[in-house]
């Protein structure tokens, strides 16, 4: 066997193992459970756990832990060894199906968003057989949700799945009303692409910055940024290639299809893309590529940063969320076959995303809202913080012929040629590509590039399943009443595209004339998370949940209001750290600067009159003119922070940490900034942006 195919999924209790590791009646049973989600018999439940122990212990495993995604974005888990005493002073090593199926972690200290009173503390883990369980570090992992003792649900997950669950209910309808008797899932798919920066270990532990924040708060523009297009799709240098080969190695031991893999725009910045898969398995996925990217990375002398921005002036990291339907017979149900105007349960499907994103701008634009993407979105190289559709002029082409009831005249496709014979000749692809769109159409599939690289993927596609149920519904709900299914499609597919084509914009996402034209379309433009975030808990959005069983109301205001602290919190941090290396180094360094610069004046002075200081006398005039310019805008920002003490509720709060604290510690980066132009970079006290983006 090759070395890949060898140790892909070889820490996975997935598929093949169950059906090696259990009875027959048993495997057949936990399927069944998986398949119809149906709940494990507890007889079941302790066969599958007694032979998930016996296949993690020949794996070199000791513990198990219920592994889950609580509010911080993050996983969490708690390790139990498998060791039960046996009474003669020796161990015996079990796991029980009550172990495998429920836990009960204590809950106090995980986000809840009020809505649990620290002395209700406890929580409770369950088992999501969809997703496999999998060994990390010697301790058997079990996917789990998350929620609270009297129910509330307090992770990512739960909501997750639910989604899932209602999109595929919705969807089922509107295929069995073309005679789709086949099909008996639906499952949504994504094949999140994520970015992150590659920086030298020993550069960023002197960076209180990165340290603390996960980004620079500091850093004067660099001789040579990324204005030369030579880092995108470049050859990878030695040390990254190493950490990509151990990372994906990692990965596919724990089955995660990791793919491609390529130098981004910024210096330092790559992107790891998997192959898709259903939906909640990439969420899982995900947050084990993240983990174990800043793992891999350690180990090679490097850190890996998942932060939106960590440098000022070259790009930030996103996370491009590739999302379609597809059913258990194979079908994807966003693929528009060779003749896209002639396949209506395409443009069906197609209307209804179009309709769910104009309708519910708000909500996916809320699941890309947080404190780091806040510097991205809108900065004219991530799509402005303004949701619009990009389909490609063919779809665009066909949705206005179908509008018009005028006939669509299928262009030919165009044969691409390179001009050199020896090539092989290939039609071009009828959706081009449009990198400014925060949501495109690219193909057989919808790419959502609002979302931040540090984030989750769940609410995102929680939102995504959750609208798309919702219009797949009123779909159904209108064509399972017609009289006549055929004429009433159509009428359906033109009204729809008629009522909702202004979300649709082909051009380019980056410009003012965008903004304006968007404006004037009446598309929503939330420029911050603080005016994101809110929207949330609109009435419609809120209505929109409680109806397809996702979240209750207490849940949402739960969620906002995390986000919102969340929000406040990494502001705070920033600030605070700002305003420490502000203080115990950034001015030291300025007096020891200029210190020497006025010594030398003296120096030389004390030899002759006539020797000239005009270069000393400029440069110390200079930076003594900044450094009292940045000793004042620091006691302003310590005032910001300060005055944060006297605003009530958290909407305000964060408001003010938004218009004042943000506003401020801009203020102190400028000077600083320019502070470290003219400084020795001896007495600078931190790596240079040209050290950081260039040393690996
Ligand atoms: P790029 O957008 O950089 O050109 P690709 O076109 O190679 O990247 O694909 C991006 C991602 O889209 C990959 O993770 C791929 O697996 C995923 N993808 C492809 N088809 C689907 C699908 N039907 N559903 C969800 N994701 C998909
Ligand atoms: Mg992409």
């Amino acid at each position: 066997m090759n070395h890949v195919t060898e140790i892909f999924g070889s820490m996975v209790f997935d598929d093949a193992t169950m059906k090696e590791k259990l009875p027959r009646d048993i495997y057949k049973a936990l399927k069944n459970t998986i398949a119809k989600g149906e709940s494990l018999d507890a007889s079941v439940a302790n066969t599958v756990a007694n032979a998930m122990k016996d296949w993690a212990l020949e794996k070199g495993a000791t513990h198990f832990t219920h592994w889950f995604q609580p509010m911080t974005g993050i996983t969490a888990e708690k390790h139990d060894s498998f060791i039960s005493p046996t009474g003669d002073g020796r161990v015996i090593m079990e796991f029980s199906g009550k172990e495998l199926i429920k836990g009960e972690p204590d809950a106090s200290s995980f986000p809840s968003g009020g809505l649990r009173a620290t002395f209700e503390a406890r929580g409770y883990t369950a088992w999501d057989p969809t997703s496999y369980a999998f060994i990390k570090d010697g301790t058997l992992c079990i996917p789990t949700v998350f929620c609270s003792y009297t129910g509330e649900v307090l992770d990512k997950k739960t909501p997750l799945l639910r989604s899932m669950e209602a999109i595929e209910k919705h969807a089922l309808r509107i295929l069995r009303l073309f005679g789709d008797t086949m099909s008996r899932r639906v499952v949504t798919t994504v094949g999140p692409e994520q970015e992150y920066f590659l920086v030298d270990r020993a550069m960023y532990e002197k960076r209180k910055d990165l340290k603390n924040c996960g980004r620079t708060l500091f850093g004067a523009k660099p001789p040579k940024g990324q204005e030369m297009d030579d880092h995108y799709y470049g050859t990878i240098k030695p040390r990254v290639q190493q950490f990509m080969k151990e990372l994906n190695d990692e990965l596919w031991k724990l089955g995660v299809p990791a793919k491609t893999e390529h130098n981004e725009a910024a210096p330092a910045q790559h992107e790891l893309a998997p192959i898709f898969e259903t939906t909640n398995v990439a969420a899982d996925h995900n947050q084990l590529t993240m983990e174990l990217m800043k793992k891999v990375a350690l180990r090679n002398g490097l850190v890996c940063l998942l932060h939106e921005k960590p440098f000022h002036g070259v790009n930030g990291s996103g996370k491009h969320n590739n999302w379609s339907l597809s059913t258990d017979t194979g079908k994807n149900l966003l693929d528009p076959g060779k003749t896209p105007y002639e396949n209506q349960q395409f443009l069906l499907f197609l209307c209804a995303v179009i309709k769910a994103v104009d309708e519910y701008q708000d909500l996916l634009r809320f699941s890309a809202a947080g404190a780091g993407n806040d510097h991205r979105l809108g900065a004219h190289e991530a799509p402005p913080a303004i949701v619009s559709m990009f389909l490609g002029s063919e779809l665009e082409a066909i949705l206005a012929a179908v509008e018009t009831g005028n006939a669509y005249d299928p262009k030919k496709k165009v044969e691409m040629d390179a001009g050199v014979n020896v090539l092989p000749h290939f039609t071009k692809d009828t959706t081009d590509r449009n990198r400014t769109s925060p949501f495109a159409f690219t193909g057989n599939k919808f790419e959502f590039r609002m979302l931040g690289s540090s984030f989750s993927i769940s609410e995102t596609n929680i939102v995504l399943n959750t609208i798309v149920a919702e219009e797949l519904r009123k779909f159904a709900d209108e064509l399972e009443r017609a009289e006549d299914f055929r004429p009433a499609l159509t009428a359906l597919i033109r009204r729809t595209v008629h009522e909702h084509k202004r979300i649709i914009f082909n051009g380019n996402n980056y410009t003012e004339e965008w903004v304006k034209e968007a404006e004037r379309r009446g598309l929503s433009n939330h420029s911050s998370t603080v005016a994101a975030l809110p929207h949330f808990l609109d009435e419609k959005n809120v209505r929109l949940f409680k109806k397809h069983g996702i979240f209750s109301e207490v849940e949402m205001t739960s969620r906002c209001e995390i986000l919102l602290e969340n929000y406040i919190k990494t502001v705070n941090i920033e600030a605070l750290t700002m305003l420490d290396m502000v203080r115990h180094d950034i001015i030291p360094a300025a007096v020891k600067y200029t210190g020497t610069l006025a010594d030398n004046i003296l120096k030389k002075r004390a030899v002759c009159d006539c020797i000239p200081c005009d270069m000393e006398e400029s440069l110390l005039k200079k930076l003594s003119t900044l450094s009292s310019q940045l000793y004042a805008k620091t006691q302003e920002l310590d005032a910001a922070v300060q005055g944060a003490k006297n605003v009530t509720g958290t909407e305000p709060l964060a408001a003010h940490y938004r218009d004042s604290v943000v506003t401020a510690m801009q203020a102190v980066r400028v000077i600083v900034d320019e502070m470290e132009v003219e400084t020795d970079a001896g007495i600078w006290p931190y790596p240079s942006y040209a050290e950081l983006l260039f040393s690996v």
